[in-house]
């Protein structure tokens, strides 16, 4: 007897767990706000894919959430949604699919307590059938429940490569509300990537450098495919139908430019053949799978996973392998593919239904690609300063002598007309100093020409050392022959500067035993001040800066004489 009691209780307790676990969750309605963004509902997979809402009404369904990632198995996909008003007063509810733009087809079926139905309506917006009734990528369907009604929705999707199903539930203000708010985020990022897109056009346009207008057609079609992909084209620009599915497989071209610009901006047509095959298969594999959409869209899809690990393990591969030949700014390229590598994964997971589905897990396509578009954008930027500063590097040498790393003579005359332009045209002062060292020969003949191009660097030192003005130049024209273009200083400056120097020449204590008027290395100097109302061409200047040089020479060396004024010697 005693057992049986037992017995009893156990079959109770396995009763009552038994019909826990298959209780259908309802959702219950208690205040007049109604905003249910997570919430519990039940679900079915119709493996069949041929089963009406007749069949479907007697299965037993699975409890899940209001967001449903079910892979790419489960083409149809029933939802039970049990809805209860607990309280006092009538209640109209909106129920939203926010991936309905996505699916082939959406159908809305409402029950009553006593499974009488009471509406239906279906959403074909591949056909473009009642996309009209749509509100843009939403479908949306209204019920209204009287005090402490219940009524069972069935929301039918069917998908042709993902399942994916994300449905809310709002009073009338909260619907109006999330059909303004759900995609504005997706316009924020496919805004960003635009502009990006426009920015980089420009620089094409501006320099025809091939790797700006790849990356803008990457950065296009990457907004394409995410403004298309996460619902912006059919929310507010009711995209739907054939259209949408070419603007989905943008999301195949999008590689092919990223994999132009890689090649573009790391040369690898010339300096990296292995890596140059192994992206080109990348561009084959896509541009192929690209057309072949057009034949059999949905199988192209399906293998567009597959191809896709193919892209982010050979740019890995190539990354990875230009890294190791120390290959500039490759560091900038191999971080910004390691964060589309994770978000492709998360992606590819999501889609797979392999990790839950949340705001961040579900958008890792465009959160992605949007870390991965500034990286390069900072590559690309980065870039564009090497460069620059490797021209000027480069117009540098051009104008530089070598030896003294002064100005050398093929930039004198050119600098010193462009001064003068400047000076007539300000009425400034210009003067120009011709230095020339003293019996030079001597000296090489005495110590060495090494001991001679030692003591050219120290002259040279010495000029640069004593330039107060940023704007002054030094160069080197000759042999020993150096010149001095000094503007925005008074002649006395001039003058006392170009004592200076020579006394700072003299005072390096180069030892002269040659020379006949120092103990030490000195020099002579010629100034010619331009004329402020006579054109004067560089040449002439030179020439009269030339001849005061010649005059100091006769006059015994080591001295400075200005041209035009020959008897003041110093
Ligand atoms: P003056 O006082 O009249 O200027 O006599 P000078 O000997 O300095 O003039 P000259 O023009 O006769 O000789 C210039 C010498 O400068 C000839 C050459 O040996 C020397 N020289 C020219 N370029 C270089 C150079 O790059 N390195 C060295 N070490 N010597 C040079
Ligand atoms: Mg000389
Ligand atoms: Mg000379």
């Amino acid at each position: 007897m005693k057992e049986d009691v037992i017995l009893y209780r156990v079959w109770l307790v396995f009763l009552f767990s038994f019909v826990l676990l298959h209780a259908e969750t309802v959702v219950k309605i208690t205040s007049d706000s109604i905003n249910l963004d997570d919430f519990k509902i039940n679900y079915f997979i119709d493996h069949s894919q041929n089963m009406t809402i007749e069949d479907v009404q007697k299965e037993t369904f699975e409890e899940g959430k209001n967001r449903l990632s079910l892979g790419i198995n489960a083409h149809v996909t029933w939802v039970k949604i049990i809805l209860q008003n607990d309280t006092e007063s009538a209640k109209k509810l909106y129920i939203h699919d926010t991936y309905a733009y996505h699916a082939s087809c959406t159908s809305f079926y409402a029950f009553d307590s006593n499974k009488t139905l009471l509406e239906h309506i279906s959403y074909e917006p591949r056909k473009n059938i009642n996309t009209d009734l749509m509100d843009g990528a939403i479908a949306s369907f209204s019920v209204v429940l009287k005090p402490y009604e219940e009524k069972t929705v069935y929301v039918k999707s069917e998908f042709l490569a993902y399942q994916i199903i994300e449905l809310k539930i709002f009073d009338n203000q909260h619907a109006k509300e999330n059909l303004i708010h759900e995609y504005m985020i997706i316009i924020i990022l496919t805004t960003i990537l635009l502009t990006l897109a426009g920015y980089y056009s420009i620089l094409y346009v501006a320099s025809r450098h091939e790797e700006y207008i790849y990356y803008t057609l990457y950065l296009v079609s990457s907004g394409i495919f995410i403004a298309y992909s996460y619902g912006m084209l059919s929310h507010y620009f009711h995209v739907y139908g054939q259209l949408s599915l070419y603007l989905n497989a943008t999301i195949l071209i999008a590689p092919i430019f990223l994999v132009q610009f890689v090649k573009t901006i790391f040369n690898t047509k010339e300096n990296h053949p292995l890596e140059n095959h192994l992206l080109n298969s990348i561009i084959v594999i896509f541009g192929g799978m690209y057309l072949y959409s057009f034949i059999y869209y949905y199988k192209a899809m399906e293998w567009a996973s597959f191809i896709y690990i193919y892209l982010l393990v050979v740019m890995m591969f190539v990354g990875i392998s230009l890294y190791k030949k120390s290959v500039l700014l490759i560091e900038y390229f191999l971080l910004a593919h390691s964060f589309y590598i994770v978000a492709s994964i998360v992606a590819l997971m999501f889609y797979n239904a392999i990790i839950p589905f949340t705001y961040v897990t579900s958008h890792a396509v465009a959160i992605g690609t949007l870390i991965e578009a500034f990286l390069l954008a900072f590559l690309v930027s980065y870039r564009i300063r090497m460069l620059e500063e490797e021209n000027y590097k480069k117009d540098k040498m051009i104008l530089t002598d070598i030896m003294t790393a002064l100005y050398n003579k093929s930039y004198f005359e050119e600098a010193l007309n462009s001064k003068l332009t400047i000076q007539r045209r300000e009425k400034n002062i210009l003067a120009l100093m011709v230095i020339d060292i003293d019996y030079f020969k001597q000296y090489n003949d005495t110590y060495g020409h090494i001991a001679g191009d030692e003591a050219l660097r120290s002259v040279a030192t010495v000029l640069k050392e004593t330039l107060s003005n940023p704007d002054d130049m030094a160069f080197r024209i000759g042999g020993e022959e150096f010149a001095l273009i000094c503007t925005n200083m008074n002649k006395k400056s001039v003058l006392s500067c170009a004592q200076k120097l020579q006394k700072n020449i003299e005072n390096l204590h180069l030892e002269h035993k040659s020379s006949d008027v120092s103990n030490y290395l000195t020099v002579s100097i010629g100034i010619h001040f331009a004329s402020t109302y006579i054109l004067e061409d560089a040449k002439k200047v030179y020439a009269h800066a030339d001849e005061a040089l010649y005059s100091a020479k006769k006059e015994g060396r080591n001295k400075v004489i200005v041209y035009g004024d020959i008897h003041r010697i110093f």
